[in-house]
């Protein structure tokens, strides 16, 4: 049965924390892994969750299954975290949420559907993206194709071609945009240039699918979430997949969630009485605990405070990585303008190191980022920054 089977390429990232952990050098950091990690270089586990588990945990509560659309309570936090309470769409009903395995969990539920509803349409991912995003569209069974996004020498968004890209599309192919912190360059479009897709979007009849993983980790939850207002308020049905995975530091609990804004209420029934059906046959409903502790933080003033402040935090430390970054390589020596380091949002710096420099980072300085010389700047703290700035400096003499 199982002779002609071939053996699957070894995933880039979690590969490379494999060599990680078996690197001995001193000073090795690693910067290769999408995760947040505090200044003494631990994963966080934020006070929010602490309080709203030990409350969980008192009460006690037996496990039974949830919905196969998750717990209730949740799915309205999500709504209205990421297009408000009173938002239009909301408050019409139009709005089906389903919680899901994580954001990745979130994409897959929604590309199945889609699979379902528009089988010959094309997907479009960002040049580059998230490698997950071609992966998994493509095992859901469709055609994925790119679209222009970084430009090298510009060191910023290849907008022209992004646009001319997106009109060059059909009518009804889905295009995957990153609503915030673009994983892996770092550069998020300006609200203009958002209108100016809003606009091809809609122009050319094409699917929105915007992903959302890192809400609170750009400039704001509220200014992070901008763009999604600005679809709803474009009138356009789209795809919405939300990830607590970095923003309430849970990433082993799964907890993600999709939504997708329809044109009527009973639209927005009949969608979601489709969600549940990929969901009730892919794995029946979902888990408790992680939607659990997010929907008590959430709903819970007081927590909620705790959680927006702790947010920023993490938020505030990440900039200061990145300005300690880009004064480190100054000071080690390096006379190319590194401000562009300053100017990405997110956990990411596209550093522009070649192939060949990321791996004599890791070979020689035990500093581990993707060959795509894509750096996790979340992962930088108070005690390996001078070791990373020594040895970018040193790859780039
Ligand atoms: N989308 C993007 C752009 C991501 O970077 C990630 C996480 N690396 C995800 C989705 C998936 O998030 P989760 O871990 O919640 O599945």
């Amino acid at each position: 049965l199982f002779s002609a089977v071939q053996l699957a390429p070894r995933d880039p990232i979690l590969g490379l924390n494999e060599q990680f952990a078996a690197d001995t050098h001193p000073a090795k950091a690693n910067l290769g892994v999408g995760v947040y990690f505090d200044d003494s270089g631990k994963l966080p586990l934020l006070q929010c969750v602490q309080a709203a588990e030990q409350a969980l945990m008192s009460k006690q509560a037996p496990r039974g299954y949830l919905p196969i659309d998750g717990l209730a309570a949740y799915d309205s936090a999500v709504k209205a975290l990421v297009f408000g309470a009173q938002a239009p769409a909301v408050q019409d009903g139009r709005v089906a949420t389903v919680q899901t395995l994580g954001g990745t969990g979130a994409l897959k539920i929604g590309a199945d559907f889609l699979r379902q509803l528009t089988p010959s349409a094309k997907v479009l991912v960002s040049n580059p993206s998230w490698d997950n995003h071609k992966a998994l569209f493509s095992r859901a069974g469709f055609e994925v194709a790119a679209y222009r996004y970084y430009d090298a020498a510009r060191r910023g968004v290849d907008f022209e071609g992004m646009l001319a890209d997106l009109n060059a599309a059909a009518a009804g192919d889905i295009v995957v945009l990153h609503a915030c912190c673009h994983n892996p360059t770092g550069y998020d479009l300006s609200a203009a240039q958002w209108d100016q897709v809003i606009a091809a979007v809609k122009a050319k009849g094409l699917t929105a699918f915007l992903d959302m993983a890192y809400q609170g980790f750009g400039q704001g939850l509220a200014e992070d979430g901008a763009v999604i207002g600005k679809f709803a308020a474009a009138g356009l049905s789209f795809f919405v997949s939300t990830s607590f995975s970095k923003s309430f530091s849970l990433y082993g609990e799964r907890v993600g969630a999709l939504s997708v804004v329809c044109e009527s209420k009973d639209e927005a029934a009949r969608v979601l009485s489709q969600l549940k059906l990929t969901i009730r046959t892919n794995y029946s409903n979902p888990p408790t605990h992680g939607a659990a502790v997010v929907s008590a933080v959430l709903n819970t003033p007081e927590w909620r405070a705790l959680w927006e402040k702790e947010l920023g935090e993490m938020r505030t430390r990440i900039k200061a990585m990145r300005q300690a970054l880009a004064d480190g390589l100054k000071a080690a020596g390096v006379t190319q303008d590194m401000s562009f380091i300053v100017n990405q949002v997110g956990m990411f710096s596209y550093s522009g190191l070649s192939k060949e420099q990321m791996q004599r980072l890791r070979s020689e300085f035990g500093v581990y980022g993707t060959d795509s010389g894509r750096l996790c700047v979340a992962a930088l703290n108070s005690r390996n920054i001078d070791h990373v700035c020594q040895a970018i400096a040193a790859v780039m003499k």
